[in-house]
């Protein structure tokens, strides 16, 4: 048998760096295994092949983590307005299915296998704390019988939800991380990232941070006050960051579905694999030692954490086998200009264009501004119907010409 792994705190504990993976609804979307609306992870059971090389590439480009596929694999999502999945295949098949992918790819390399919770359709639609808590509960039975290495609770908008998926994952004795989806000004209910961060640690997560909804320079700010949070309250809680890849400084409070791209015109927002190296040293020098990435980022991207980080974790990912560092590798190339490229300032100064004279480099969000306990946000079985489809396209038309 091979040796036991560093357990996800032995590594934090030691000041090691621990490399996260990037994002699967994403980039299983643009290749056709994901649909973005419901966004939920039934590939890991119709198309296994298509998750597992994610995995791999995201292995191979530096990840220490495989997070399972199990984004939205909660009951109630996955039979949420109109979603096939629980019925034709179940919750629980899908879960599982996710899991023995993420052990088998983990097991050819040095990564661990972390099960994975998000926020629910039953939270906003006001359920009871105790109804919110036995939905994240059958997906933790799987996790715990497949025996996952640690749990993450992510992308919730509102600590109180987080704080319940934090307890309920406690009961495994599994080390927790926990990250909200929030910007510096806080949930969605107004609490800001410094007490999000308290009372998640009080809640018994070991690892806290943010993922998803905002680009990494706004993630650092929202980290940076969640640090400055739990050090007012003298908490000793490790920090973890997994940004979009995507440039957001024009989102409002609610992130970047707010964005009119949102999903499916955000090409030109896409970070180069510069603009990762500055955000993994900058997350590094805040002190943050679980670095990865969400929506948006590709192995390409981790593997630019993994080359920025490659002087203090001493060696570099496989994926550097085909990529010269800071550019290095276009000294092979055939044209002299291209060459001339193959250094580490012409990458670091580089502004690059967008290509698109007409259009504006800034959005304006949509700001609806509602949230749970609002009408609009009560989740529903049945499919959307036509007539309240008609309603919310009425509604985007006044609130544009406002
Ligand atoms: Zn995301």
């Amino acid at each position: 048998m091979a040796p036991a792994k560093k357990s996800i705190l032995d590594r934090l504990n030691s000041g090691e760096v621990v490399i996260g993976d990037g994002g699967f609804v994403f980039a299983l979307e643009k290749r056709g295994y994901v649909k973005a609306g419901p966004w939920t992870p039934e590939a890991a059971v119709e198309h296994p092949e298509a998750v597992r090389q994610l995995h791999r590439e995201f292995l191979r480009a530096g990840s220490n983590v495989m997070q399972t596929f199990t984004f939205y694999a909660s009951d109630d999502k996955l039979e949420n307005r109109g979603n096939y999945v629980a019925e034709k295949i179940s919750g629980r098949k899908v879960n599982e299915a996710a899991c023995d992918i993420a052990r088998e790819v983990a097991g050819e390399g040095d990564a661990l296998v972390a099960g994975g919770v998000s926020q629910t359709p039953s939270y906003l639609s006001c359920k009871s704390e105790s109804e919110v808590k036995t939905i994240f509960r059958k997906q933790l039975e799987v996790f715990t019988s497949k025996n996952v290495d640690f749990l993450i609770a992510e992308y919730f908008e509102h600590v109180e939800e987080a704080q319940w998926a934090v307890q309920v994952l406690k009961e495994s004795g599994k080390p927790v991380a926990a990250t909200l989806c929030i910007g510096p000004t806080g949930d969605l209910n107004g609490v800001s990232p410094g007490d999000c961060a308290v009372k998640l640690g009080k809640a018994g997560a070991d690892i806290v941070g943010v993922n998803c909804h905002f680009d990494p320079m706004t993630c650092l700010k929202t980290v940076k006050l969640m640090k400055e949070g739990l050090e007012a309250a003298k908490m000793k809680v490790h920090l973890m960051i997994q940004p979009l890849a995507y440039h957001t400084p024009d989102c409002g409070h609610q992130g970047f579905i707010d964005l009119p791209e949102f999903p499916f015109a955000l090409e030109p927002r896409v970070l180069s694999r510069w603009d990762v190296h500055k955000y993994a040293r900058e997350a590094y020098n805040l002190g943050v030692r679980y670095i990865g990435g969400c929506c948006g980022f590709e192995p390409y991207h981790i593997r630019a954490i993994a080359e920025e980080l490659a002087p203090e974790r001493g060696f570099l990912p496989q994926a550097s086998e085909k990529h010269g560092s800071w550019g290095s590798g276009l000294d092979m190339h055939t044209k002299p200009w291209v060459r001339a490229r193959a250094r580490k300032e012409y990458w670091e100064k580089l502004s690059p264009a967008s290509g698109r004279p007409f259009c504006p480099s800034l959005s304006h969000p949509d700001s609806w501004g509602v949230t749970k306990g609002h009408a609009d946000l009560l989740q529903q079985k049945e499919a959307t119907s036509e007539e309240q489809l008609k309603q919310l396209f009425t509604k985007q038309k006044e609130k544009c010409c406002v």
